[in-house]
């Protein structure tokens, strides 16, 4: 439908007409709407409908509207469900899985909504402990914050990385990226 209107055919359109416009022996293109649910794992309401094709930087979906245009898959399930947004307005989840296309899943803020909820997400996951994507916060940590300041305070005296990396479960590159800043830069300020 939404096709239909950006090509200035009406919904309207009798179909009879529309198919002899189109020509019968032609097949059908299927709607954009076909096109996109059919990538999307649609399950219950409470459940994530993960987007199935490709994702774009930041692991959100991406859906080929037309021959060069894509638009981020979630944006698209939301209009597809409520129709169009404001421009300025962004598509969010509720549920913070960004493949997610269930609509029941997606609200409407602005850019500001936006960067509250992330912090509010991020303050959520500190206080309950749960991985989030800092330091330790991140589940796949193998130091905790003081053995950090105590590698920093040991290189900074001196002692070679190889020689620090002896004492902890990484290696001498990672003591490296830690020294240097690449690794738990947050803890430096
Ligand atoms: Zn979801």
């Amino acid at each position: 439908m939404i096709l239909d209107i950006m090509r200035g055919r009406g919904a309207d359109t009798p179909r009879p007409l529309r198919r002899l416009v189109e020509g019968a022996s032609v097949k059908r293109k299927p709607t954009p709407e076909a096109r996109f649910w059919a990538k999307v794992a649609r399950g219950s309401e409470t459940e994530c409908w993960p987007w199935t094709a490709s994702t774009a930087g930041g692991g959100y979906g991406q859906f080929g509207l037309r021959a060069g245009s894509c638009i981020p898959a979630h944006r698209f399930a939301w209009v597809a469900t409520h129709g169009p947004i404001l421009d300025g307005l962004w598509v969010l989840h509720r549920c913070d899985n960004r493949p997610c296309c269930n609509p029941a899943h997606l609200f409407i803020g602005t850019r500001q909504d936006n960067m509250d909820d992330m912090v509010a997400k991020r303050r959520h996951w500190a206080h309950r402990g749960l991985p989030g994507n800092l330091g330790e916060q991140n589940g796949r940590a193998k130091l905790t914050a003081e053995q950090v300041r105590e590698i920093r305070k040991r290189h900074a005296d001196g002692e070679s990385q190889s020689s620090i990396a002896r004492d902890y479960p990484v290696g001498r590159i990672k003591v490296g990226q830690i020294v240097r800043g690449e690794a738990w830069r947050h803890l430096l300020a």
